[in-house]
């Protein structure tokens, strides 16, 4: 690739703090009000203009979807206080067991708890590079509005989704060829729908689990899901939609507006969401897909004739990327046969959902999670939290869901603020004094 060189410069330090949280999405905003609770100085730097992550610019309410049977044993601790945050401050639809979040209003949830916890708020500030010191990160570079300055820290935790921090301080990651990773998707929502006449047709042509995973197994096919994909094919039929295009949608809940916020129906794949070309390219493929599918329901779904565009998200959603080789690689078999570890950080139920794998967590059976996977090999004072932590293809079918992403943050923002408390590094952090904390903090261990 042709190269220019840059000249040497000197980088204004824009603040300096114990803990700084790169990224805001659930695993960043669950590091950061932990590391905050903990008593730690805590900086969460966002590259857009609001916290939230998938959840506010993907519109991606359903955090805790899973959760449809009373034997579902869940995590606790920031996500499940997500759900009932949201619900006190009416930014939530109580469905089955489970809140889906207004998407719109937790932006405003988001900075309540960031306020109340005394985080020190950043938007608008993406994560250019790192300042590095040896192996011992003590920092990064950014760029914003207010030009490149850096953020000196005592401890960073890469809650980017991608593993941009770790993968610029030379950690060692991996990232499957763009073919296999999971697809991107750019989600819509729609007003003016005929509800009635649309869940009419629901229950008259009901869709299980077992219907969109590969792998599932037979309690699946008992679970309602609200995967629809007949008005796509019909289109597709009659020459309206490229045969081609994957088209098949999700919806996660509506309003008495006549709407359903949030449409998961656009999968695009052989994307690599740390190119920008192809997040270019997904982006305005993206839109065209959700002028078709638009159409589409327009014209076949009953109760959306004089439905209109109301939103695409403020970004599209990428489900799998890089990720870090940690002090330890979840295993399917861990997340499949109940793994107990010395050293976790909280619990996740035994519920997987991607690359075409449907297993929902009605038993009651869990897995724990270890705090190694938050922990890069090589790179000190260096964190991980969410869908980048370590593990394997199967395993990251339960690590990116949004509440897990809680549990890898949560963990790692306590152990940060207990690791500084100590003096001690965070590979070498005592976890017996994390676990308390967290169970302080309302996590559930074991
Ligand atoms: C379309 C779609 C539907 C999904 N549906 C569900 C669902 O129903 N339930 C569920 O549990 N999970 C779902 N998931 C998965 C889940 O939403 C994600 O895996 C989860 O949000 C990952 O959380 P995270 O905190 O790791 O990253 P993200 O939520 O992606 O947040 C990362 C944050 O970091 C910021 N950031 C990135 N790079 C930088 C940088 N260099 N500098 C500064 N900031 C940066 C981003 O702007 C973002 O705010 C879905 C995912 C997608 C894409």
């Amino acid at each position: 690739m042709k190269q220019i060189e840059e000249p040497a410069r000197r980088t204004p330090v824009m603040a300096e703090t114990d803990v700084l949280v790169i990224g805001s999405g659930p695993g960043g905003l669950a590091a950061a009000l932990g590391a905050a609770r903990q008593g730690a100085k805590t900086l969460l730097a966002e590259r857009f203009g609001c916290f939230g992550g998938v959840i506010t610019q993907v519109m991606v309410g359903t955090i805790a979807w899973y959760r449809t049977s009373e034997k579902t044993v869940d995590a606790g601790g920031i996500g499940v206080e997500f759900e009932e945050r949201a619900k006190r401050m009416g930014a939530s639809q109580t469905i089955n067991r489970y809140e889906v979040l207004d998407t719109e209003k937790f932006k405003y949830v988001a900075d309540e708890m960031v306020r109340e916890a005394g985080i020190v708020p950043l938007l608008h500030t993406s994560t250019v590079d790192v300042v590095m010191d040896g192996r011992t990160l003590r920092g990064v570079v950014t760029e914003s509005k207010s030009g490149r300055q850096a953020i000196l820290a005592k401890r960073v935790i890469d809650a980017t989704g991608d593993a941009d921090v770790a993968f610029r301080a030379g950690a060692p990651c991996r990232k499957d060829p763009k073919h296999e990773l999971e697809a991107v998707s750019v989600n819509f929502g729609c007003s003016g729908i005929d509800l009635r006449a649309f869940f009419e047709y629901i229950l008259k042509n009901p869709s299980s689990i077992a219907d969109w995973g590969d792998r599932s197994g037979a309690k699946e096919a008992h679970e309602f899901s609200t995967y629809m994909v007949e008005p796509f094919d019909k289109a597709k039929r009659a020459g309206e939609i490229p045969p081609d295009v994957r088209l098949e949608s999700y919806w996660g809940s509506f309003t008495d507006a006549g709407e359903i916020p949030n449409l998961n129906a656009i999968h695009m794949s052989d994307i690599d969401a740390t190119d920008v070309w192809d997040l270019t390219r997904a982006e305005m493929e993206g839109r065209q897909r959700v002028m078709w599918a638009v159409d589409a329901l327009k014209k076949y779904a009953p109760g959306f004739q004089r439905a209109r565009l109301r939103t695409i998200g403020a970004s599209l959603g990428a489900r799998e990327s890089r990720k870090i080789l940690g002090e330890y690689e979840l295993t399917e078999h861990d997340v499949l046969n109940q793994a107990r570890f010395a050293d976790s950080i909280g619990i996740f139920p035994e519920f997987l959902d991607g690359n075409r794998i449907a297993i929902m967590p009605s038993t009651g059976r869990y897995f724990q999670v270890p705090y190694r996977i938050t922990v890069p090999q090589q790179v000190e004072n260096l964190l991980v939290a969410g869908r980048c932590v370590a593990g394997d293809k199967v395993s990251h079918a339960a690590t990116r869901q949004m509440m897990c992403c809680t549990v890898t943050g949560q963990g790692a923002g306590v152990a940060a603020a207990v690791s500084l408390e100590d003096g001690v590094s965070c590979r070498a952090v005592d976890v017996a004094r994390v676990q308390h904390a967290l169970r302080d903090q309302g996590v559930r261990i074991d």
